[in-house]
């Protein structure tokens, strides 16, 4: 905390009460961006503190000089949101498709374009609605650019199915390119390694029915 002024004779007039009257500029009732000064804040060193009232409601002590100079316009806590919401494009901070970025971005695949939220929004836009997932088209390659799309959750789905091939002998495909190819249905298939069936039996088991 600041030191009390010594020379606290003023008597003058009650808009300056508190002010030394060795202060000869009073700031009280003078705005700086946010900032409305309400009173002497003080000295610190041989410095001049004015304390003022941020639009937010928080007050604190700020140096003369920072205020005239335009350096101190909003309290701390006012500039670190202003910051978040700069530094997050248009305000998506917290947004699902902010999130979204997040969770791409702590898998550490992701291109250097895409480490910027402001470029990941540029390229992809918004998630639209709750069924939206950004997915990969191909899982072997990082995030970006061409790489990663906003898809409805019906098509998500059948991607991931697709996308889940089966080896055997060699081979490799999709469980329903198996299910044709050995002739049976495709959910029967994904049964039979539900339960437990090894490859050789579920591929090589003729259909019951
Ligand atoms: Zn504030």
């Amino acid at each position: 905390m600041a030191a009390t002024p010594r020379t606290n004779t003023n008597t003058r007039s009650s808009s300056s009460r508190g002010v030394p009257a060795s202060i000869r500029i009073n700031l009280v009732g003078d705005k700086y961006g946010k900032l409305t000064v309400v009173g002497f804040g003080g000295y610190r060193g041989t410095a001049i503190l004015w304390r003022c009232k941020c639009e937010c409601g928080k007050r604190g002590d700020y140096y003369r000089a920072n205020l005239r100079s335009g350096n101190s316009k909003q309290c701390a806590a006012c500039s670190k949101k202003q910051f978040v919401t700069q530094g997050t494009s248009h305000g998506m901070y917290g947004t699902p498709t902010y999130r979204t970025w997040e969770r791409i971005i702590r898998s550490g695949q992701v291109s250097k374009r895409w480490q910027a939220f402001e470029n990941f929004f540029e390229d992809v836009g918004k998630k639209t609605s709750v069924n939206h997932y950004f997915v990969r088209k191909n899982t072997t390659q990082p995030w970006k650019p061409g790489n990663g799309e906003w898809t409805h959750k019906s098509k998500a789905r059948k991607n991931s199915r697709t996308a889940k091939q089966i080896r055997y002998k060699g081979r490799c495909q999709s469980l329903s390119d198996w299910a044709q190819e050995v002739g049976i249905s495709r959910t029967s298939l994904r049964r039979r390694f539900e339960a437990g069936w090894t490859k050789k039996q579920a591929l090589e088991t003729p259909a019951t029915h």
